[in-house]
């Protein structure tokens, strides 16, 4: 049994007559790229961008061909280095933000104190902005950019009127809400009964699902402000791992050196939300192995 196999019941739903508005099956997240073989659609997205990614969004992947054609003639690129804020509280929301490749996102919200506080990373499986909202209403969580990369940007009001002509368009980003809420739900779970270690661990795999490989580009003061902990804990917990071979560091980076170890040592909640991706929207959530 895989770690991506843990929970038994996450049989796709192949009866649920929404399934065949997706272009299914999906392949494995394996091959980002393989969708140029899938989709024929002329792809006028600007050439600035690095051509291989220009399709390696998932959720865009996941389209029917006729409703990628839809948006693909209003899709530009956006290249955003880590720590640039997409959005911050209170802005209006009027373009999504679909993360190509390795490029990471994240909702994080401002305490009192002015710490900010991760909320949910969207990785290609998904899009930041816009998506549950409807666009054009304000903000509530601020939008950073984690890990840079090319992300594909699509005006708010273009996707809804995309929408409007597309039922299984609508289907599929609505499918997109409810793993996103999936996300948020489990958030709220770890962050109240999983120790630091384990939600360490956890988010160190689910960024080598996303990245692909096994360096994390991350310091012990990004990791700590992810889990809105003090840098003490966190590198207390990046110690453990080291004394006990699963991680070494390098300058700005974390390696993870045993994931199956590693995994033994993280809470269950990244196994939760792939699964519940892989019922609801099948082939979708990054797999790193
Ligand atoms: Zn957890």
């Amino acid at each position: 049994m895989t770690r991506h196999q843990r929970r038994g019941s996450n049989q796709p739903y192949v009866s649920d007559p929404v399934s065949t508005l997706l272009n299914t099956p999906l392949p494995a997240d394996r091959n980002p790229s393989g969708m140029k073989e899938r989709i024929a659609v002329r792809n006028p997205i600007s050439a600035a961008g690095p051509a291989e990614d220009r399709l390696c969004n998932n959720l865009l992947r996941a389209l029917r061909t006729a409703d990628y054609a839809l948006l693909a003639p209003f899709l530009s690129f956006k290249e955003a280095g880590a720590g640039e804020r997409l959005y911050a509280p209170g802005d209006d929301v009027d373009v999504v933000y679909l993360p190509c490749g390795s490029a990471l996102a994240s909702y994080v919200l401002t305490n009192e104190d002015g710490r900010e506080v991760e909320v949910s990373l969207v990785g290609r499986e998904g899009a930041i902005g816009g998506v549950v909202s409807f666009g054009h209403l304000p903000a509530y969580c601020g939008m950073l950019v984690k890990f840079g990369g090319a992300f594909l940007a699509l005006r708010t009001k273009d996707l809804e009127t995309a929408k409007a002509k597309s039922p299984s368009l609508t289907y599929l980003f609505a499918r997109y809400a409810d793993c996103l809420m999936a996300q948020l739900f489990q958030s709220i779970a770890c962050n109240a009964s999983h120790s630091i270690e384990q939600r360490s661990a956890k988010w160190l795999l689910a960024a080598m699902d996303r990245t692909g490989g096994e360096v994390v580009p991350m310091t012990h003061e990004q990791l700590a402000a992810m889990l809105g902990v003090g840098r003490s804990y966190t590198s207390r917990v990046i110690h453990s791992f080291k004394a006990r071979g699963l991680v070494e560091t390098r300058r700005g980076s974390v390696v993870v050196l045993d994931q199956d170890a590693l995994h033994a040592r993280s809470c269950a909640c990244n196994d939760a939300v792939r699964d519940h991706f892989d019922v609801v929207l099948r082939g979708v959530y990054p797999h790193s192995e």
